[in-house]
């Protein structure tokens, strides 16, 4: 189970509010290592470096991800999963989002969005071995 703060989750809908209809995402940090339980304990949004078609892929800035994982490396929490949008869409892993997914111990928290608008989230891991994704039970509190 996913567990993520409501508080993380209106972090989320201000960069939303901000995007023009451009997918948005970020990184989680956490305790935990999927697949057991694991609890998101800060959201940090980074841009969307994605060099083309924004509206309907991601690119988390590889900066910010190098810059946590240097600060965290001593710290009992770490990088755990990462979330994006879709603009008008469901919360459910495109195409795209498929063929970029290698990383089975990191979770995806997708966001369906209308307007500004958070209308459907739901978590997911890669199962590598398959090649797809399993939706994972999501707990927000
Ligand atoms: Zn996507």
């Amino acid at each position: 189970m996913i567990t993520v703060h409501a508080e993380q989750l209106s972090v989320i809908k201000r960069s939303i509010s901000l995007s023009k209809g451009e997918e948005v995402c970020g990184l989680f940090l956490g305790s935990g290592l999927l697949p057991n339980s694991v609890m998101v304990t800060k959201v940090v949004p980074t841009s969307n470096v994605a060099k083309r078609e924004r509206h309907k892929r991601f690119e988390i800035d590889p900066v910010i991800r190098l810059q946590l994982e240097r600060d965290t490396r001593n710290l009992p929490i770490g990088i755990v999963g990462h979330y994006h949008t879709h603009p008008g869409g469901e919360a459910v892993p495109s195409e795209i989002d498929l063929a970029s997914a290698h990383e089975p111990n990191l979770f995806w928290l997708i966001i369906g969005t209308s307007g500004d608008t958070m209308k459907d989230i739901k978590a997911w891991s890669i199962d590598p071995i398959k090649g797809k994704f399993i939706n994972l039970e999501l707990s927000i509190i």
